[in-house]
């Protein structure tokens, strides 16, 4: 099915006017932000919205991140394309579907079922292949296909260090850190068996939480 015009067009406009004009500058990142149709991760009532510089809510009170959020944690992973990358927290499914753009598999976890399902959708219609989602705390992280070259959390709180114990080495764990709404993306690089910590934007997402619901 061909795109609206309108979307194609206001995506354009997102990636040149929110992207581009605030720093983002891996031409991959941008192509893939470019390709995915973010209208299709929103529902009905949400989709003349899709390509506003904000965070949008998706159901149960979660939110699928602000563009540039998600564009900026895709360009501090570096990928390169033959990365195994674990996501924490896929919401609707779309930053998974930029990464796997961006990687050559995604493995992604959701505690939430419907999420899970409504996400499973998602990338089912925009015909994404390389992503395999489960339904579980992602605080558990993903054992039977660690460890992984990157680890993305897009919920906010602290570090676990099981997620340490998944990363390859020279691998990178990317997430907000910090309290309620007020986080800072930390950068985790794991060299030679010892982590170096860089810190980076300042950002509000919605909370890390325990369990399945
Ligand atoms: N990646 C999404 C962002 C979704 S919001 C995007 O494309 O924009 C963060 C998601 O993390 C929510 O759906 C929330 O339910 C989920 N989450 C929070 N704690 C979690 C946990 N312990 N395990 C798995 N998912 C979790």
């Amino acid at each position: 099915m061909t795109e609206r015009y309108g979307f194609h067009r206001a995506r354009q406009r997102m990636v040149e006017q929110q992207l581009c004009k605030h720093g983002i500058k891996d031409q991959r990142v941008l192509q893939a932000m470019r390709d995915i149709p973010r209208h299709q991760f929103v529902s009905a009532a949400m989709a003349a919205h899709a390509y506003q510089d904000s965070a949008l809510p998706i159901g149960e009170g979660q939110t699928i991140s602000q563009p540039y959020m998600v564009a900026r944690m895709c360009e501090l992973l570096n990928l390169r394309g033959n990365e195994r990358v674990l996501e924490i927290g896929t919401g609707c499914g779309y930053h998974t579907a930029i990464l796997a753009q961006l990687c050559a598999r995604v493995y992604s976890i959701e505690r939430i079922q419907s999420l899970y399902s409504l996400a499973k959708g998602h990338l089912r219609a925009i015909g994404q292949g390389n992503v395999l989602l489960k339904c579980a705390d992602g605080l558990d992280g993903w054992t039977g296909f660690a460890p992984f070259d990157a680890i993305v959390v897009t919920a906010g709180g602290a570090l676990s260090s099981t997620w340490l114990r998944q990363l390859q080495s020279g691998g990178v764990l990317l997430m907000p850190e910090g309290q309620q709404r007020d986080h800072r993306l930390v950068q985790h690089r794991m060299e030679n068996g010892k982590v170096r910590k860089s810190q980076h934007d300042l950002c509000s997402f919605v909370p890390l939480r325990k369990g399945v619901q």
